[in-house]
């Protein structure tokens, strides 16, 4: 179990991220992708990071991974700047947007649920089985015997992001950031797999959930950040951004939400 502190679960501090984008007449010149964006995320919390195609929004789930390296700034865990290692990738875990391309065609179920519960020593050759059966029915897919010897292409669209979120809680994380979730699920599916997000943070997960969609940021975070060509422009509670949204890019979202309801 990893140790409880005063300082938020993730802690962003002025995270800056540049590339080199090739400019008119062949300039180059470099674009912030994140320009000194600071955010938190606490325990038992979902924090929705809401904004357009092109804002910065993966570029900050992979600094938060350790997949990226600020160029300055930190990104601290329970107050630590971790390295990344097999400890900080149990952690943090992720949730991508394509739940079948996060799989692979050729493993069952099972596998897919083992290899994370064997490397992280989660569980045993022995205890491997009746472990992923436990996570299948934390993330609702039932009869999770039968689930477990299934393919990906035996299961819906919902279903896999269920298999691709019972992954990762196979580690025991503490955050999941989940880029875009629902964004590739039939519209019915959608409402189901927040709902799963919001009792996983109701038993204690951080939750960070990048979104272009503030439905579904409405519908799980407690606390938005709108994110503009890798800016934070407007920060607050679900409600204060839904119903009192003080920034003219946050009003032209939300239009753009009221537009397709
Ligand atoms: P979003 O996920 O919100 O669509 P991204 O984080 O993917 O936004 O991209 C933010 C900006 O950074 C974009 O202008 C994008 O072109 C640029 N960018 C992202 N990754 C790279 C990269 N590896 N090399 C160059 N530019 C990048
Ligand atoms: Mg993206």
């Amino acid at each position: 179990m990893a140790e409880q502190s005063k300082a938020p679960l993730l802690q962003l501090r002025a995270v800056e991220k540049r590339f080199s984008a090739g400019g008119l007449f062949g300039k180059k010149r470099s674009v912030a992708a994140l320009d000194k964006v600071s955010l938190t995320v606490s325990r038992g919390e979902a924090v929705a990071l809401v904004g357009e195609s092109g804002s910065g929004k993966s570029t900050l789930a992979r600094v938060v991974l350790r997949l990226t390296k600020p160029d300055t700034g930190a990104v601290l865990l329970d107050g630590r700047d971790e390295p990344a290692s097999l400890a900080y990738r149990a952690r943090v875990q992720m949730i991508f947007q394509d739940p079948f391309a996060s799989l692979n065609p050729v493993h069952t179920v099972l596998h897919h649920l083992a290899r994370p519960l064997l490397r992280h020593r989660k569980a045993t050759k022995a205890t491997a089985r009746s472990r992923a059966a436990e996570l299948l029915k934390t993330v609702g897919l039932e009869p999770a015997e039968e689930m477990l010897d299934r393919h990906p292409h035996q299961l819906s669209g919902g279903q896999r992001q269920r298999v691709a979120i019972a992954r990762a809680l196979a580690v025991e994380p503490d955050l999941l950031v989940a880029d875009e979730p629902t964004s590739m699920l039939d519209v019915s599916l959608r409402a189901g797999i927040l709902k799963l997000l919001k009792g996983l943070k109701e038993r204690g997960l951080g939750i960070l959930l990048i979104t272009h969609d503030l439905a579904s940021a409405r519908a799980l975070a407690d606390r938005i950040a709108v994110l503009n060509k890798g800016r934070i422009v407007e920060e607050g509670t679900t409600r204060q951004i839904i119903e009192a949204p003080q920034h003219p890019y946050t009003r032209a979202l939300l239009a753009a939400v009221a537009a397709k309801d």
